[in-house]
């Protein structure tokens, strides 16, 4: 048995997929650069190896969001450019310069603090055009364009779109040309709007670097049309036991599903807390090779029953795997059953199943 068969929930992590979803998005962007935002240990998957790889094919800059997460990435990456989205806390200053970390300043009192500092390097300077969540206003900018722009130097000038996944809105247009506006006014320094979503709105919003997190990690980008990505990840989980419930018993906790026909139950290792999500009780649908077996009743913490009844026997042992997230039940999908989206589905997914990474010699 491989250390993975001895466990009850394996996530797998492709990392060739990866690459190939690197290349393709680089591919689309360049002569722009492609940064990984691998914030939140890597969406859930992983920091270490999908660093490793990311920084293997050329990947030079890195986004994550907090100065715990740059600091581990320093230690894998001695060498690559780390931006710190959260910016810089109060008092951090001389952690930053001393690990070579590069804050994405947020407010004018960064941008003060990190010019009072000895030492300090390049620093992003995050613009706010519209989300209204960190950055820099109107009245920020002039106020260092009135000074010739910070007394550091500026690597990267950034904004966030906050509707990039819709390409018909307005929106999108206004944000990109109020970002514009600010790099008018503030000394030379790279320009970058574009996530995952607003790589796809087109050439115009490549600027000189763009910063995909989701897409790398296979999350459709478009969500109005078919994914472009390669799937990452497959979630399995392995069946327990396999009883046949006759009427009129219940499964689960609360009793919520009340089995009218016999019913052949699997009980899978995997729950909650291996974050395939509670809301999917009674509603997400698992896979044993092409047959479907939808979940019954509640989901427990560390346990899920499936109907199994139309399923071959030999195909439903315990000791078997079943596919919670997989090929034919994408992480996108699964995620709107939970109702929820991609991306909190997979960053709640790292805890529990065992990791085991895919990576072929050749992608090397
Ligand atoms: C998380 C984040 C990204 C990456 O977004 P994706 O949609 O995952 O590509 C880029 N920029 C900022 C500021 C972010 O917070």
């Amino acid at each position: 048995m491989t250390e993975a068969e001895l466990r009850g929930a394996i996530l797998t992590i492709d990392l060739d997929a990866i690459t190939a979803n690197y290349r393709d998005l680089a591919r689309r962007v360049a002569p722009a650069g492609l940064a990984s935002v691998i914030k939140a240990d890597a969406y859930g998957l992983g920091v270490g190896p999908i660093a490793t790889t990311l920084a293997e094919i050329g990947c030079q800059d890195f986004f994550v969001a907090t100065l715990e997460e740059g600091a581990e990435l320093r230690e894998i990456l001695p060498a690559a450019r780390i931006h710190i989205l959260n910016g810089l806390i109060a008092g951090a200053g001389e952690e930053f310069t001393r690990l070579g970390l590069i804050p994405v300043l947020n407010t004018h009192q960064e941008v003060e603090a990190w010019s009072g500092l000895p030492g300090a390097g390049a620093a992003d300077l995050m613009i706010d055009t519209g989300l209204s969540r960190l950055g820099l206003d109107e009245a920020d900018v002039a106020r260092l364009a009135a000074v010739d722009g910070p007394d550091f130097e500026l690597d990267c000038l950034l904004s966030h779109l906050a509707r990039a996944d819709e390409p018909e809105d307005p929106m999108n247009d206004r944000q990109l040309a109020q970002l514009l506006k600010a790099r008018a006014r503030l000394p030379l320094a790279r320009a970058s709007i574009a996530a995952s979503s607003g790589l796809f709105l087109g050439a115009a919003y490549h600027l000189d670097l763009v910063r995909a997190g989701a897409a790398i990690f296979g999350i459709n980008p478009t969500p109005e049309r078919p994914n472009p990505m390669a799937q990452v990840i497959r979630l399995q989980a392995k069946i327990l036991q396999v009883r046949v419930v006759d009427s009129p018993q219940t499964v689960g906790y609360g009793a919520t599903h009340r089995v009218t026909l016999p019913t052949k139950v699997a009980t899978v290792a995997a729950g909650y807390a291996d974050g395939y999500a509670r809301s999917l009780g009674s509603l997400g649908i698992a896979y044993i090779e092409d047959w479907k077996v939808p979940v019954l009743g509640r989901i427990s913490m560390d346990l899920t029953g499936l109907d199994v009844t139309h399923v071959p026997e030999n195909l439903a042992r315990p000791g078997l795997y079943v596919d919670l997230i997989g090929a034919r039940n994408p992480l996108d999908e699964v995620a709107q059953g939970a109702g929820t989206i991609g991306y909190e589905m997979l960053t709640r997914l790292g805890g529990r199943p065992h990791r085991q990474y895919l990576k072929s010699k050749k992608a090397r």
